[in-house]
């Protein structure tokens, strides 16, 4: 059984993109800057913000933090965007989810320019994903992918259960595993909690996605042996982190798997630092 390891992976890629920033800033250019928003005071939010800082730091993005109280306007909070959109030292534009209630999530992403939006969350970036046009994949679903690619699993050719469709997971992954290419062309069926049969889908997976957010849901006789389990839950339990996946029970039955924690959430957090890089890249033309 193979162990994917998304936390050794990240790391490589870290070192990719701080060798890159690197080598253009010993030459004068500006450093790539990521403006990051987090409204109100959710403990979660707060953690994940720091951890998003400091990664950028450590590859050489300049972050630019905005904190709001939780009381701020909707306009306020768009004007922020659009002045960041404006300002050219601005290469990425992450706005922290959820935001607190009386703020419209949707418009505010909506406001973000989708050159600068380096999480994939708008529309525009959606509709070029769907369609297979470059632009900015979702972070999470992109870092499955980069997973995958990096360890040489295609899912080519192979039947992949997604379970979880999500706007931010589950749907955006289902669309990149089934877009034609070398590391799609995978025969893609998306669960969630209105499927009749769970467990029956699941042991159809040669590839099994999971995106639900219920902790160790998906035990062994649910597992087509030799499968591959992608496992992208992350659930706190009074025993610590834990994934979608009973790991005990299904370790023995998969040719490999994610480990939780150590595994996709890693990767997420590099796409996010990959996304700013080449939006970085792109608008310095270099
Ligand atoms: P959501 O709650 O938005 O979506 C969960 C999805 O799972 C829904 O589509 C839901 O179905 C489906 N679902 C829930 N229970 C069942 C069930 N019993 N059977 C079948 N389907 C079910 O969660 P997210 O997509 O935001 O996150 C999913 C998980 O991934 C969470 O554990 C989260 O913490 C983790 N996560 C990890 C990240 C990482 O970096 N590794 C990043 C983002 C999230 P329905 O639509 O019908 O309600």
């Amino acid at each position: 059984m193979i162990l994917i390891d998304g936390k050794g992976t990240a790391a490589s890629i870290r070192m990719e993109l701080k060798d890159s920033v690197e080598g253009h800033v010993l030459l004068g250019r500006r450093a790539p800057g990521l403006a990051v928003i987090l409204v109100g005071d959710d403990a979660a939010s707060q953690v994940y913000v720091r951890n998003k800082e400091k990664a950028c730091a450590d590859v050489g993005i300049v972050s630019f933090p905005h904190r709001l109280p939780a009381t701020v306007s909707q306009a306020d909070l768009v004007t922020l965007i659009r002045n960041l959109n404006a300002d050219d030292a601005v290469d990425g534009i992450l706005l922290q989810l959820p935001l607190p209630a009386g703020l419209n999530s949707h418009a505010c992403l909506e406001a973000i320019d989708p050159q600068k939006d380096v999480d994939g969350f708008h529309p525009v970036n959606v509709g070029r994903m769907s369609l297979g046009l470059p632009g900015f994949a979702p972070c999470t679903p992109a870092g499955v992918m980069e997973l995958l690619r990096r360890y040489g699993l295609s899912v080519a050719g192979k039947k992949a259960v997604v379970v979880g469709r999500s706007n931010i997971v589950g749907k955006p992954l289902s669309v990149l595993l089934s877009r034609p290419g070398e590391m799609g062309n995978a025969t893609v069926v998306l669960c969630h909690s209105a499927t009749p049969n769970l467990a029956e889908e699941c042991r159809q997976a040669d590839f099994l996605f999971l995106a639900m957010g219920r902790p160790c849901c998906i035990t062994g006789d649910m597992v087509k042996p030799g499968a591959v389990i992608v496992d992208i839950g992350i659930n706190r339990t009074e025993t610590g982190l834990t994934g979608d996946a009973d790991f005990a029970s299904v370790k023995d039955k998969v040719a490999a798997i994610t480990p939780v924690p150590g595994g996709v959430g890693p990767m997420t957090i590099a796409m996010l630092l990959k996304n700013t890089v080449q939006s970085w890249q792109s608008r310095m033309q270099l």
